[in-house]
């Protein structure tokens, strides 16, 4: 994916969020979507809209940009605030459980609300057919999974760039 920061060339594209038009020469934040087509297209943000809604590729394309950000201590911590709230996509990832209601598939003890959590891709039953759902794991757990990649760690490290390292170190330690 390359997502691009640059002044806006027209004052035609609307922001994805606000669905105001983003200003001629204003910065803007192109967050590429892959299409049907594998092509690809971009949605258009005002750099602070970006920040609450598309946080973590906003950051990625930050890292990369060399152009001076007005308004940059604010937009980090945008992102920051905003970062935690963006769902991973990828599998396998960790995030901290939203509701008390998941329990674990190697333990089949319950998964506290508020606790991390692995979340692995697996095939289950949905009354007659199979299809692909997220299964969780207690992080204490992981390693008795059957299915479990060997990076596994490493894997999860990168899909879930909305927790915190500290969040990510427990989880590691969880599992060994
Ligand atoms: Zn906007
Ligand atoms: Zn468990």
């Amino acid at each position: 994916m390359s997502h691009v920061i640059e002044a806006a060339k027209s004052g035609r594209a609307g922001c994805r969020k606000c669905k105001e038009k983003i200003a001629k020469d204003e910065l803007r934040f192109g967050h590429e979507i892959a299409n049907d087509f594998s092509d690809s297209s971009y949605q258009w943000y005002h750099l602070k809209c970006a920040a609450m809604k598309v946080p973590i590729p906003l950051a990625e394309a930050l890292a990369d940009c060399d152009l001076d950000i007005p308004d940059r201590t604010e937009i980090d911590q945008l992102i920051a605030e905003n970062r935690k709230k963006q769902k991973p996509t990828t599998f396998p990832y960790a995030e901290v459980a939203s509701t008390g209601r998941s329990s674990c598939i190697v333990c089949d003890g319950k998964i506290d609300k508020g606790a991390l959590r692995i979340a692995i891709e697996r095939e289950v039953d949905a009354g007659g057919f199979m299809r692909r759902g997220a299964g969780y794991l207690h992080p204490g757990c992981a390693m008795n999974y059957e299915e479990i990649p060997d990076d596994l760690m490493e894997e999860v490290r990168a899909n879930s760039p909305q927790l915190d390292p500290a969040e990510l170190d427990e989880i590691e330690a969880a599992m060994e």
